[in-house]
């Protein structure tokens, strides 16, 4: 079943896929791999990108890279209306990549309830990249539905 999206989620789709294949061209003909690509779109309406940070000393997902750029750009009271991830896969998976953990815990903070992420998969292929038609789609709230609150955060000054 196809999932429903928005048409501020087309848009954002329509620009990551753009994305991923702009970034990877650049990869490419440095003779990089292919990485995980994470696309925020802000309550301002604007959309910031990140890619994977793959470092052994602790790297940075693609998620948090994007939501650290909104930061940059607007301030802290701007909200995650969605945000598209594009993982690279070596063959289809059932279900495209989620979030990890840490990252559903900063979409949770720096979103709302319905905030909604929209998963998808891409194959680098001779010619380019194929990116998945099946996409799946969630509410933070379904992907995080106990989220980590501070006991204290009514107490402190
Ligand atoms: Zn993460």
């Amino acid at each position: 079943m196809a999932i429903q999206l928005t048409s501020e989620e087309k848009k954002l789709i329509e620009h990551a896929k753009k994305a991923v294949v702009r970034y990877n061209e650049l990869r490419n003909s440095k003779g990089e791999l292919a990485t995980f690509y994470a696309f925020v779109l802000s309550d301002s309406g604007k959309i910031y990108d990140g890619a994977c940070l793959e470092s052994m000393g602790g790297g940075v997902c693609g998620e948090r890279a994007a939501i650290g750029r909104m930061f940059t750009e607007e301030t802290y009271s701007s909200k995650i209306k969605a945000i598209v991830i594009f993982c690279p896969v070596p063959k289809e998976l059932e279900y495209a990549p989620t979030p990890c953990g840490r990252c559903r815990n900063v979409i949770w903070e720096r979103g709302t309830e319905s905030t909604s992420i929209i998963c998808g998969q891409y194959i680098q292929r001779k010619g380019g990249w194929e990116f998945l038609p099946k996409m799946e789609k969630y509410a933070i709230k379904e992907l995080y539905p106990n989220p980590f609150k501070d006991p204290w955060a009514d107490f402190k000054g």
